[in-house]
């Protein structure tokens, strides 16, 4: 059967595993400090799997008692891994350990003893194979009884590189789609708003295209700028959660003013950057409504930042190493605002590996501060830094790198603020209004909403 050729445990009390199928109630009612509930668990033995203990143990194969250790060894997909006994008592989601209610843990990591041991065995649960555990030397509070079970997917995932990934520890994401100007023509979709609002499988296809390409339209968004100018980017951003508030506002205008205090309130060409670089939590993504779309021009433009920086991981190591380590300088100090990030271009998943996936960009050109670093002369770092953002700045701007559309009234564009560089080109505001409502999306409420319509719609 498949728990055999997938998984095997050492160091087990042997006996116990190789019994009849069995049901037993794993977890007894408690009456320990941290404990608030009482819910026996039914778990079935299998008889099948195969159990193979270490040599200097054997002898243990037919004793009763259970072995006890420091760490168990789990054979994963032909793999043999060992898991420290601490951090499988850490994990424990019994009742007893996680309040059903609250999802809060019961206990803390400090509670747990330094010479606590594990004694495993596989059984079979209603999903899945599963490696339950006894303990010795458990938290005082806990009852000799008490007994974790582990699921082997919940192992293999503790073992997923993708740990730090952009979802959660839960999830292997699906991979990112690098684009440029053609391939994303014939990716786009303009989705339809009401079926978005109302339509939950709608909202998690944009949900997960904002992951693989960062950039998602809809379209037939009521028209409210007689009313409540607000009321379509608040209620796009609320589909998925809570909007994130800047000192810009819960939503904000971007149109020609006069006297603008930021060049995004002007009509001239604004080149591609990112909104926000400045803040200690740059907003993940943005949302642009556009309500007033009658001015010559003004035509919208993304590029794949993504894309450019994999390219130079290929073509120039060396200048894609400056762009992930020259500190540049973001900051805004305007309008009773003061507000100074520095930070390397080139975000990595894991910092101390050059070959790690790309987590996020960091590329603001208009409001970049004074460099920090590299400034002695000597020419190390800078003149280096130089030649990898021209080549970066060369790359975005390829015209077959960028694409361009003109954003009609009525649609609104999602997209990843830290992957997706946004531009706009001139317009004539004499000749007629042009007029976004924008707001902004932090990323962990977008994958809150992606990880359950995931579950949802893929089981996973
Ligand atoms: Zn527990």
């Amino acid at each position: 059967m498949a728990i055999s050729r997938t998984l095997r445990v050492l160091s087990v009390s042997a006996g116990k595993a190789l019994r009849e199928p069995r049901t037993r109630h794993a977890l007894t009612t408690c009456s320990r400090r941290y404990c608030t509930a009482s819910s026996p668990r039914h778990v079935s033995y299998i008889t099948s799997a195969r159990i193979r203990l270490p040599t200097p143990h054997r002898s243990f194969a037919s004793a009763s008692a259970p072995t006890f250790k420091d760490s168990i060894s789990i054979d994963i997909d032909g793999k043999q891994t060992t898991f420290d006994s601490v951090f499988l008592r850490d994990s424990c989601r019994c009742p007893h350990c996680v309040d059903p209610s609250t999802s809060q843990k019961n206990f803390q990591t400090a509670d747990i003893p330094a010479n606590v041991q594990a004694s495993a065995e596989v059984i079979t649960t209603p999903s899945g194979p599963s490696v339950v555990i006894n303990w010795k030397n458990d938290i005082p509070s806990f009852s000799a009884d008490h007994q974790t079970v582990l699921s082997l997917s919940f192992l293999r995932h503790a073992l997923s590189p993708q740990k730090p990934g952009p979802v959660g520890i839960h999830t292997a994401v699906p991979a990112r789609k690098l684009w440029n100007r053609d391939s994303m023509a014939t990716a786009n979709t303009f989705y339809d708003y009401s079926a978005y609002m109302s339509d939950d499988r709608t909202l998690y296809t944009v949900l997960k295209q904002l992951h693989t390409h960062g950039l998602a339209f809809l379209s037939n968004i009521p028209d409210t700028s007689q009313t409540n100018s607000s009321t379509g980017v608040v209620n796009i951003t609320n589909r998925i959660g809570h909007l994130r508030e800047t000192f810009y506002g819960r939503t904000w205008d971007v149109k020609s003013v006069p006297n603008a205090k930021n060049v995004a309130y002007t009509n001239v060409y604004l080149g591609f950057h990112m909104d926000l670089c400045y803040m200690d939590l740059t907003p993940r993504f943005q949302l642009l409504h556009s309500l007033r779309a009658r001015a010559p021009g003004g035509e919208s433009m993304f590029a794949d930042a993504f894309a450019a920086a994999e390219r130079m991981r290929t073509e120039s190591p060396d200048l894609f190493h400056a762009l992930r380590t020259f500190p540049v300088t973001y900051h805004y100090f305007n309008a009773g605002h003061a507000y100074r990030q520095i930070r390397p271009t080139i975000e990595l998943l894991d910092p101390s590996d050059p070959t790690s996936d790309l987590a996020l960009l960091n590329w603001s050109p208009p409001f970049q501060g004074p460099f920090v670093a590299g400034i002695d002369g000597t020419g190390v770092g800078l003149r280096t830094y130089l030649a990898a953002a021209k080549r970066f700045d060369e790359l975005v701007n390829k015209p077959e790198n960028v694409f361009e559309l003109r954003m009609e009234e009525g649609q609104c564009v999602l997209f990843d603020n830290r992957r997706v560089l946004h531009a706009r080109r001139a317009f004539d505001v004499q000749a007629g209004e042009r007029w976004l409502k924008g707001t902004y999306l932090d990323r962990d409420v977008w994958a809150s909403r992606f990880e359950v319509l995931r579950g949802v719609y893929e089981g996973k």
